[in-house]
Parts: C-alpha cells; structure tokens; sequence
C-alpha cells in the first residue's frame, strides 16, 4: 500500500516493492528458461503491465475529474498527459476516453484483472462505447466483451463498427456527417522546399485514394528496398503524371497543367535552371525532369544574368524516346537492376566516351525512375559505359574525368582533364558549350551530367 505520506513521487513501500519485483525478473536467466516458461513469463509480465495499466487508469479519472492539469500548469488532461508521460496524442486520447468512462466500463475491467482480456481489448471497447447511446451501452459492452475474448483488438473495433451501426444509424450517420465535414488536404512548404502533405478523408473517399495507390503499387518486386511510405508517395506521384499524361485535366488560364521549366543559358551552356512555380533548381534535378514530360523554356542571359531573348517552349515527351531506345534497352541500364523500362525515364548523358577519343553521340538511356535516375542525376552517382556496351554505377562524388570532342571550330583540345570537384560547376559550364555546338545540329538537348552532391 502507498503511505500517505504526501511527496511528489509514490510512497516508499510502493517503490521498494516495485523495485523487487523488477530486481527478481532482471535476475532470470532466461536463456536458460524452457519453451514452456519463458511463455508463463510473458503472459505473467504482460497481465502485470495491464494491471498496472489499469492502476494509471484510475488516476487519470481522479487526475480528470479533479482539472488537476490546472494546477500543474497545463491545459488540459490530454495535454499533460502527453507531456509528462511522452506519448503520443493518440494514446494519451485513448487513455483518457477510457478513464472517463471507468464506472461503466466494469465488467470490462473486471475482465482485464481476470487476465480474460488485455488493456488493449478494454481501450477498443472504451472508445466503441464512447459515442453509443446510454440505453444500448450495457447490451453492447456485453456482446463487445464475448468478441474479445475471440478477436484481437483490430478485429474487436470491426465488431463494434457493426454494433454502433445496428444500434445507432442516427449517430452513424451523424459521425459520417461530421467527417464529411472534417475532410481536408493541407499542403504546405517544408523550409528546406519540400511539399508537406497533411489531411484526413472520410472512408469512402479515402478508400477510393487506397485503391489508387495500391493498384499503383501493386505487389513490389523482390529486392524493392522502399519503405511503404517511400512506395506510397511514388504511387501518389505516378497518379498525377498519369492524370498530365492523359491530358484531360482542365485548363488553367488556357494552359494544361505542365511541370513547366525555364532553362538559362549564357553562351550556349546551360548555367542555370528555374521551375516555374518553385523556384531555382539544380541541374541535376533538371537532367531527372528531363526523363519526364515537362514543358522547357529557354532564356539566353548574358553573364550578369540579364535576359537576353526567350525561346519558345516546347514539349518535352518522354514516350516517343522510349519507343526507340527500347528495342536496345528493355530494362534500367544498372547492372543488376531489373526495372522494366515502363518504369524508367530516359537518362541523357553529355557524350559516351570510347577509347582513342571516339565519341558516340549523346544518346539517351533508361534509369528506373525511383532509384537509379535520381541517383545518378542528383546523388553524386556516376553512369559509366564500359566498353562491352554495358554500363557501370559509380558510387560518390569522386573527380570526374572529361574530354573535349574533337570537332568544333572553337573547341580547344582539352587532353584527360583531371577536374576537382569543387571546381565542377565551373568546368561543367565550359564543357557544355563545347558540347551544345555539336548537339545543337541533332536538337538534342544536352544534360549535365550530375550536379555537386
Ligand atoms: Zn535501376
């Protein structure tokens, strides 16, 4: 028992016990314990946590009933909870939707002290009956505690769905209501120019996005590395290309919804790259968007950046490239990678390099979209071809070896230039205006080939 002894921390007894019991279990060897033990262990020490649980629970009530966050500098029972407890809201919310109702909720907690269901079944039960009409509690706490003994807490909120539905289509429809209401998509910009995304969807609308992206996703293929939420956001990204691609979204102010980018150049190089509604990008994100469809724009600017003429815009389609460099390329050009080329984008390198200063043209390559593209044009990652006509991936920034073409009236020879990678940009400027003299006669566009890391 707790002395009463006032304090702020438990009495002395509850401590010293607690701390007996924990210096008991520490002293297991429990390797050493059989099959059969270890589980006796675990269902001992799971039942005492929901004990225990069962403890906090009532002092959150008293904690509640009392506003004693007023006193404790806070404004609310959830808000101190979370902040002295460190949860997260949601679990300081369920918390605290089972303490307020901890008198009706008996039964249930005697099946928890009974060890016949665990705090987890009794907070899913707490929050089904939360919103049910007084009458209908008793009968469904009932039909609630018979699933649990059978369901586990995920499959115990189906049952509860279904028992709110049949008890309270009024409430139900009420709350669909509500959420319908509630629905919202926030977007907002990160400081570092990232999109934050943030939102709720009432079910059917947010099943409708579910199906979306699950047919996008579909089953990942072996060696996938992405995280659920990487794949999620691919999917949510391939919907909007999709959504351009076909072409029928409306207008806007005459024109269709384009990724649209103006691309500065100063003598012929490329110096510098802007998405229209952005703002500044690298020249490695410029060669990725170069893989997709996208309208560009050139601005010839003098070398104090003022303007001086536009280029017409013109579409960029990654599909008809694709066409033809399929019949080569049927997959992502990475060793190793299996990628069908449906899901790459067209990668365009300055110039393959050869031995004995034979240069193939500038011709494109896939790189699958999620992995390998990024990599090599925004990573630091390098795309070598080796001379069976495969390709090599480099990994890191090293010193990146450049040769000048051969042609050119004012090309000047530049033999195995060594650059430093701090100097890249620099060189990379002189490079590509030696190098869009040649490309400019096939009107292909030539793309840096990474950017600094
Ligand atoms: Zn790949």
């Amino acid at each position: 028992m707790m002395n009463g002894g006032g304090g702020s921390s438990p009495g002395a007894s509850v401590l010293e016990h607690r701390n007996v019991l924990l210096e008991e279990l520490e002293a297991v060897d429990v390797d050493s314990l059989a099959a059969e033990e270890l589980g006796a262990e675990l269902r001992f020490i799971r039942a005492s946590v929901d004990l225990l649980e069962l403890q906090a629970a009532r002092r959150v009530a008293a904690f509640d009933r009392k506003e004693a966050f007023y006193e404790l500098g806070q404004h609310s029972t959830l808000d101190w909870i979370r902040a002295n407890t460190h949860v997260s809201a949601a679990s300081a919310d369920s918390q605290l939707t089972l303490a307020r109702q901890l008198e009706a909720l008996e039964p249930t907690i005697e099946a928890v002290e009974q060890g016949d269901i665990s705090f987890e079944h009794a907070l899913a039960i707490a929050r089904q009956l939360k919103d049910l009409p007084e009458a209908a509690g008793r009968p469904a706490q009932a039909e609630l505690l018979q699933a649990a003994t059978e369901s586990d807490p995920r499959e115990l909120r189906r049952v509860g769905e279904e028992i709110r539905h049949r008890d309270d289509p009024e409430g139900m429809a009420r709350l669909a209501y509500r959420q319908h209401q509630k629905r919202r998509l926030r977007l907002f910009d990160h400081a570092d120019g990232m999109l934050g995304i943030e939102g709720a969807l009432p079910a059917p609308e947010g099943m409708k996005l579910r199906l979306c992206l699950e047919s996008l996703i579909g089953i990942p293929a072996r060696g996938d590395e992405r995280s659920q939420e990487q794949r999620q956001a691919d999917a949510l990204v391939e919907l909007c290309s999709q959504a351009i691609g076909a072409g029928r979204l409306p207008r806007q102010g005459g024109r269709r919804p384009q990724l649209t980018v103006i691309v500065r150049t100063e003598a012929g190089s490329e110096v510098a790259a802007e998405l229209e509604g952005v703002g500044p990008i690298s020249l490695g994100t410029l060669a990725r968007l170069r893989g997709q469809d996208h309208l560009e724009r050139k601005q010839k600017v003098d070398g104090k950046g003022v303007t001086l003429n536009f280029g017409r815009a013109r579409r960029c389609y990654s599909d008809n490239q694709r066409e033809e460099i399929s019949t080569r390329y049927p997959r992502c050009v990475v060793p190793g990678c299996t990628v069908a080329i449906r899901d790459c984008e067209i990668h365009h390198q300055l110039a393959w390099q050869r031995d004995a200063g034979k240069t193939d043209v500038s011709e494109g390559v896939p790189l699958c979209r999620r992995r390998h593209h990024p990599q090599v044009t925004e990573g630091g990652y390098r795309l070598e071809p080796r001379a069976d006509g495969g390709f090599e991936l480099l990994a890191g920034w090293t010193p990146h070896r450049v040769e000048a073409s051969e042609g050119g009236g004012r090309a000047r020879r530049r033999d195995r230039l060594v650059v430093d990678p701090l100097q890249v940009p620099a060189i990379l400027v002189k490079v590509v205006e030696e190098l869009d003299q040649k490309l400019r006669v096939e009107d292909r566009l030539p793309v840096l080939a990474g950017d600094r890391p």
